[in-house]
């Protein structure tokens, strides 16, 4: 074990989890807590303190360097201040500053959570090895992050790499970031599921009308369902094709609820990518799914948090 340790803090829309984690992307001490998202911002606050505290009672914290911060975006690292859409209470929230505070100072490092997905997938997942790699997370909505140069790259803001706002659709529909024809406004779980029922498309009789279904009835041949996620699949191959284009990416990483639809969204995934990564130099552009699991969050946080621990840190750190 590397005498490593940080804490990890991953903050999402239902839940705040919490670890201690090594140096070699082993957990050693987890906390939880529900996420109060319809309650006000001190209240959330007191939820994250409340992880905290539990991770700072156990033996083990005195030897802690860092904590690395993954939050449901928008985040600013640049403030240290988050914005998550979905935890109204919490807009241009002082999370850096207040988790310095209640840790006593520790450096704190915050990014986004497609950043820390990304960092998770290249320090203990699928994009273990490459330099230079895109991680997507497509689910409610569509996140994504960069390794370029073999370092996490997550802007000066923490929010490089977010795919899901790349138009791929000049005059597509409007997007609520303000944009239009967005990846996410085509490919995430629920417009899969919208442009399926739009299309006629049916869940069984009381069955959940998501993109699960979605991808259940695809599966079994269901032709809307099927065309639903190939036009997904082809939103992601554009907005992919044109990441690989720009940074030459040699690997895409797709992780998320909707990556669970398989080779129903890899399949005309890997096709588009044929049809869309057209110059020479990114045809050996590589998918695979996501492989750092329900983790990912936490070890990407961590996985953020090690360049900044306060240690005399190897010369050989993740992200
Ligand atoms: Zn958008």
């Amino acid at each position: 074990m590397s005498a490593q340790l940080v804490a990890a803090l991953d903050i999402g829309g239902t839940k705040i989890a919490g670890a201690l984690v090594d140096g070699d992307g082993g957990i050693l001490v987890r906390a939880r807590r529900p996420t109060p998202a319809r309650e006000d911002g001190e209240t959330v606050m007191g939820a994250v303190e409340a992880v905290l505290a539990e991770l700072m009672a156990g033996p083990l914290w005195s030897g802690v360097t860092a904590l690395g911060i993954g939050s449901a975006g928008p985040v600013d690292a640049s403030t240290g201040t988050v914005s998550p859409v979905n935890v109204p209470g919490w807009r241009g929230f002082p999370l850096v500053e207040r988790a310095r505070a209640v840790t006593g100072g520790l450096p704190v490092r915050l990014v986004g959570d497609g950043v820390a997905m990304t960092a998770a997938e290249h320090w203990r997942g699928a994009a273990q090895g490459y330099d230079n790699a895109l991680c997507l997370v497509v689910s409610t909505g569509v996140g994504g992050g960069l390794v370029l140069n073999g370092r996490l790259h997550p802007g000066p803001t923490g929010n490089a790499g977010h795919i899901g706002h790349i138009s791929v659709e000049l005059d597509g529909d409007p997007c609520p970031c303000g944009s239009r024809g967005c990846v996410e406004r085509i490919a995430s779980g629920p417009n899969i599921a919208r442009r399926a029922l739009e299309n006629g498309w049916r869940p069984a009789p009381g069955g959940d009308p998501g993109a699960e279904a979605v991808a259940a009835a695809a599966r079994a041949g269901d032709p809307v369902a099927v065309a639903s996620f190939e036009r997904a699949a082809r939103a992601l191959a554009a907005g992919i094709a044109a990441t690989a284009t720009l940074v030459e990416v040699e690997i895409a990483v797709v992780g998320g609820g909707v990556a669970g639809a398989g080779e129903v969204l890899f399949a005309p995934l890997r096709r588009s990518l044929r049809e869309y990564a057209a110059l020479s130099f990114v045809h050996g552009l590589t998918v695979a799914p996501a492989r750092a699991g329900t983790d990912a969050g936490l070890l990407g946080a961590a996985a953020a948090a090690l360049p900044v621990a306060r240690d005399d840190a190897p010369a050989s750190l993740p992200g």
